[in-house]
């Protein structure tokens, strides 16, 4: 493996790592996104930024409006599970 591989592998996987946690951000799959940013790079962060966030709890997409308040359509007030995460 030459230099120019091994820039290669060192940006696919920081761009992994990156994409992965602003993936985790919006309760996404770490390991899903992290490849697909691993392989595709800008285009997996231009999807991500085009994606809404997830219901931690029940995996439905929440409006960005939803998601700041904490309101699930389906199951109601997420305050509670956000702070049992956050401690
Ligand atoms: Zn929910």
């Amino acid at each position: 493996m030459n230099e120019g591989q091994l820039f290669l592998l060192g940006l696919a996987a920081f761009f992994g790592l990156v994409i992965g946690l602003l993936a985790l951000r919006k309760n996404r799959s770490f390991w899903l996104w992290g490849l697909f940013g691993a392989i595709t790079f800008l285009i997996a962060g231009i999807a991500l930024a085009c994606v809404g966030f997830l219901c931690p709890n029940c995996q439905q997409p929440l409006t960005n409006r939803q998601w700041k308040d904490r309101q699930c359509p389906n199951c109601g007030n997420l305050r509670h599970l956000w702070l049992r995460l956050k401690k």
